[in-house]
């Protein structure tokens, strides 16, 4: 009797609901197997088949068969996995994104996954390509990381070897605002992709401001040297509008030296005994 689907028993009764040992809800008249059987929760719930597993090692093992993972692979063809460094951003602002890019074709869906990680799904379309093209992309002063999905990349890896980020070089004297200065100056940190507006039309000259996309094995410098007008070198201090957590141990932008895995698992081999704290995995976003 499906009928009892929209039934308190699915939907939480008001009053405290107890299930004895054989599946029975005391005091009621349907028991949670009656209501499950026929393998339909809903009405309006796709039912699922039965396989015997198979096992190997001894262990189940689902075998998905590859026609059908390739039949839907193809439905993520234009789809790219994104997320934003650090905390995870409000939906909406990545609807908005979605918007943005898309409006002039018919829009696209965004999905957000447990993780903190996005789907956009941009479908029979070469926006994909083109967006991915004209990034890298930042929300706000944060890298919005985004790549084409494929059935290898991880909806929970949350670490790079590169990202962009906006750079201030505050006080930087006048006759350095060149295009050519600049991009030398960038390419000192990493690879140049752009200065701000307000830099390139000199509007404000308490600092100017570049974004670079900097690896994680070159770390992230506070200062740098520039050549002055007749070869000797000054000092320049650089600031980062966001700094990711960085390990050096690693070489990647995500975690920090203290939260490593990496780190934690050597130095438990090294001292020969267990170390629980520090095999303690923090994320480092929080
Ligand atoms: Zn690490």
């Amino acid at each position: 009797m499906l009928a009892g689907a929209s039934s308190p028993v699915v939907n939480g009764a008001p009053g405290p609901v107890s299930v004895n040992g054989n599946g029975q809800r005391s005091g009621g008249q349907r028991s949670w197997v009656n209501l499950f059987r026929g393998g339909k929760v809903r009405e309006d719930a796709g039912s699922l088949p039965f396989f015997v597993p198979a096992v190997v090692n001894g262990r189940r093992v689902a075998f998905c068969p590859p026609e059908e993972l390739e039949e839907e692979k193809d439905k993520w063809d234009a789809a790219l996995i994104g997320y934003v460094f650090g905390p995870r951003p409000l939906f909406t602002a990545m609807q908005r994104f979605v918007k943005e890019k898309s409006g002039h074709v018919g829009g696209g869906e965004v999905f957000g996954l447990e993780s903190g990680i996005f789907v956009f799904d941009f479908q029979g379309s070469d926006l994909s390509r083109q967006i991915l093209d004209e990034g890298p992309w930042t929300l706000g002063i944060r890298p919005l990381i985004l790549r084409p999905w494929s059935p290898e990349i991880s909806l929970t890896k949350k670490e790079e070897s590169e990202l962009p980020l906006w750079v201030r070089l505050y006080g930087l004297n006048l006759h350095y605002w060149g295009e050519r200065s600049l991009g030398q100056i960038a390419s000192v940190l990493g690879r140049p992709i752009c200065v701000d507006r307000r830099t390139s039309q000199r509007e404000r000259l308490s600092f100017a401001r570049l974004c670079v996309s900097i690896k994680a094995s070159d770390g992230l410098p506070t200062t740098i040297l520039l050549t002055q007008l007749y070869g000797s070198l000054v000092e320049q201090s650089v600031h980062y509008d966001w700094t990711p957590p960085l390990c050096s141990v690693c070489k990647v932008f995500g975690h920090i030296d203290n939260a490593c895995p990496v780190a934690a698992i050597n130095n438990t081999e090294g001292s020969g005994e267990s170390q629980p704290e520090a095999m303690q995995v923090e994320d480092g976003w929080k």
